[in-house]
């Protein structure tokens, strides 16, 4: 019996050992990532794999900075995802998730419209024009694929939401002011609190594609 809780202490301290300097090996080989590098890490492990559904569409890799514009922008095209140095910057990493979602969110819009059986122009409305639906659905898109994917994201996003208000402002002819933004955000959230997400997404997709 004394042997075998000899032996017992003897694995407990070598498993404590071992285990150890694993964790010092790991801290040793993890790099210290830029600001830079660790927006382009956000964007490869959490916003691509977002979109990895739509598998018809190229999904932009390459990232340009703006290294002048200090305020938090950015820019998508086919092939290229464009930042400011505001955003790197951006301590609030549910904001940068978002702001790059909506971005790539603008690429995915037409074939999410297809699926939906909506068409493949966003058609003008009578109050609303096609550039500000184009902003409020990717709003939606990407606050409905963090809502799915990363939840705990999506609820420090929430917390947010003023933060970002402000930070999308007043609007203009092609941008629906934040607080437009924002209430459209947050009718979606809660649809989807009393239905389901899916159900919510698509509803609320018809609704501002039809506005
Ligand atoms: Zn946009």
């Amino acid at each position: 019996m004394k042997k075998i809780k000899l032996l017992l202490v003897f694995t407990l301290i070598t498993g404590f050992i071992c285990c150890q300097s694993t964790v010092l090996v790991e801290q040793e080989l993890l790099p210290v990532l830029s600001k830079q590098e660790q927006l382009e890490h956000l964007y490869t492990t959490k916003v691509m794999p977002l979109f990895k559904s739509y598998d018809n569409v190229e999904i932009p890799t390459e990232f340009v900075v703006d290294k002048k514009d200090k305020t938090i922008n950015a820019g998508a095209s086919f092939g290229y995802v464009s930042v400011s140095q505001g955003l790197i910057d951006s301590e609030k990493e549910a904001i940068q998730l978002f702001v790059l979602a909506h971005e790539v969110a603008h690429i995915v819009t037409i074939s999410q419209a297809i699926i939906f059986d909506l068409g493949t122009e966003i058609p003008a409305g009578t109050n609303v024009n096609p550039y500000q639906k184009a902003e409020l659905l990717a709003d939606l898109m990407a606050v409905h694929l963090m809502l799915i994917h990363e939840p705990a994201m999506k609820t420090t996003l929430e917390g947010d939401f003023p933060y970002l208000k402000a930070l999308l402002g007043g609007g203009g002819f092609t941008h629906p002011s934040g607080e437009t933004r924002i209430d459209f955000m947050r009718q979606y959230l809660k649809l989807a609190t009393h239905t389901t997400p899916v159900d919510a997404f698509y509803d609320s997709f018809g609704n501002i594609w039809n506005l």
